[in-house]
């Protein structure tokens, strides 16, 4: 049977859809188009009616869709360094014209069909259907993909009319994150880290296209102190002007107060989602959380996401009434997640979870993008407060509160290869974890969008090994 799928999670699907939908057809149109980092003040754009993408976003689905490595290699082959983020990476190799395209015969157009793809086919009794020659499981051939290739938007455009052009063009994967439409300017923000300030620098310089840039100063305090507010405010002010001269309008005041009150919305529904997390057996897995990232990312100035957010929370309190929950196994343990997950991995991130009835129940990644603010300066120091951003102190402290309040038996770090500012204050982290509220932890190493960096071995065994100290500490505490 199909997997049901609550009204709220279509409402959001719909929501990240219509924005990207909305921003290709505006291109189209000649409108402008900006490519945002996620934790751009939204609301500043949204004040003028400015169609705006998320190129993280995009990266996480290119890499999602098995693409990472072939747009990260293209990047290196640009000149880019291999340990640049894997986003960026991403990020840089489409702005150059970089596409994963499905390979075709020239002889026939036909798309070439890469064996290794699809699900493997099952009979009536849901047994795997073995293949008599090779000795191996069948595949669906409904579900194999063609191979993937990689082509040249602008080598592409430069042809001359006619079937060549035709067929490359159709080539290139259709999934909204490989059709994202070119920038017209860059909204930049280094709340995030500062590999997010080059990496626009660049596109606005490959681009010829105006950047608008927000700097965010490194907390070293857990209050954000006023002279940073005022230095911010001063930068939202010029920001206002650049995006009154990149769009030919007046700042509209009732918009931004429109885009700041959806915000809000959408983060407080937002975070009441996260907080199911806190029930046990958890209502969903923290992996779905991680779904609705782009959700948030994509569309919090919009109405439509903050009423669609206001669904999903009404849905989970129906399901955590039934007693339901979306994880498909018996929650043996809770563990928290640290990091962003790796995107191309998925499935094997989940296995051995679910082999060992481990949910992900905390999050640090989701929660962090629940800015809620009541005025001007509340929302400065709102955006201030991003996980890479913030002292150790403070990151310490919100991993530790939600620890307790979700009832975590362990801690998963990710030692993510392309997001260095996240993992280089992990270990210590890890360390303090363990003191204060006595729960193992065991990282693993690993990239959200360059699979060369995973090795799912070891992964296995260091899930199996936090299992272990997990399952003595219970036989402890029982003891
Ligand atoms: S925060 Fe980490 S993952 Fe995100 S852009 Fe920066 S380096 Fe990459």
């Amino acid at each position: 049977m199909a997997k049901q799928v609550s009204p709220g999670v279509l409402a959001l699907r719909k929501v990240v859809e219509d924005v990207y939908r909305e921003a290709r057809e505006a291109k189209e149109r000649g409108e402008l188009v900006g490519w945002s980092s996620s934790k751009f003040p939204c609301e500043l754009a949204n004040a003028f009616g400015l169609h705006v993408v998320y190129p993280e976003n995009q990266a996480a689905g290119i890499a999602a869709n098995r693409y990472g490595e072939l747009l990260c290699q293209a990047a290196e082959d640009l000149g880019y360094d291999n340990d640049i983020c894997g986003y960026a990476r991403i990020s840089l190799a489409y702005a150059a014209g970089k596409r994963a395209a499905r390979k075709f015969d020239p002889e026939t157009g036909e798309y070439i069909i890469d064996p290794s793809t699809g699900k493997p086919m099952k009979d009536a009794d849901g047994k795997a259907v073995i293949d008599e020659a090779t000795g191996k499981p069948k595949k669906d051939p409904k579900t194999q993909t063609p191979y993937m290739v990689l082509d040249d938007l602008n080598e592409i455009m430069a042809l001359p009319d006619g079937v060549e052009k035709e067929r490359r063009l159709a080539a290139i994967s259709p999934i909204r994150q490989m059709q994202m439409p070119m920038p017209d300017f860059v909204l930049c923000c280094n709340n995030i880290c500062n590999c997010m300030t080059k990496w626009y620098e660049n596109i606005a310089r490959m681009h010829n296209i105006p950047l608008v840039m927000i700097d965010i100063p490194y907390n070293n305090t857990v209050e954000v102190d006023d002279t940073y507010v005022a230095y911010i405010r001063g930068q939202f002010d010029k920001a206002i002007k650049q995006l009154e001269e990149i769009s030919g309008r007046k700042f509209d005041e009732k918009k931004f107060e429109e885009a700041c009150a959806n915000a809000n919305r959408t983060a407080k529904a937002w975070l009441k989602v996260c907080d199911y997390l806190q029930y046990k057996p958890a209502p969903y897995s923290g992996f779905d959380l991680f779904n609705h990232m782009a959700d948030v990312v994509t569309a919090r100035g919009k109405v439509e996401a903050a009423e669609a957010f206001e669904q999903l929370a009404v849905d989970l309190e129906e399901t955590i009434k039934k007693g339901e929950t979306t994880t498909p196994f018996p929650e043996k343990y809770r563990v928290m997640f640290e990091g962003i997950p790796c995107w191309p991995k998925l499935p094997a991130l989940f296995k051995p979870l679910k082999e060992h009835g481990v949910n992900v129940t905390a999050v640090v990644y989701a929660p962090a993008f629940g800015f809620v603010y009541n005025n001007m300066d509340e929302m400065v120091r709102a955006y201030c407060k991003a996980p890479n951003s913030v002292c150790i102190e403070q990151g310490v402290d919100w991993r530790e509160g939600i620890c307790r309040d979700n009832k975590v038996d362990g801690v998963l770090v990710h030692y993510n290869r392309s997001c260095k500012p996240w993992s280089g204050y992990m270990a210590e982290m890890q360390r303090r974890f363990t003191n204060d509220l006595g729960v193992p932890c065991a990282g693993f190493d690993g990239d959200q969008a360059d699979p060369r960096n995973f090795n799912a071995a070891q992964y296995e065994t260091r899930v199996q090994g936090l299992v272990e100290a997990m399952e003595a500490n219970q036989k402890a505490k029982e003891a």
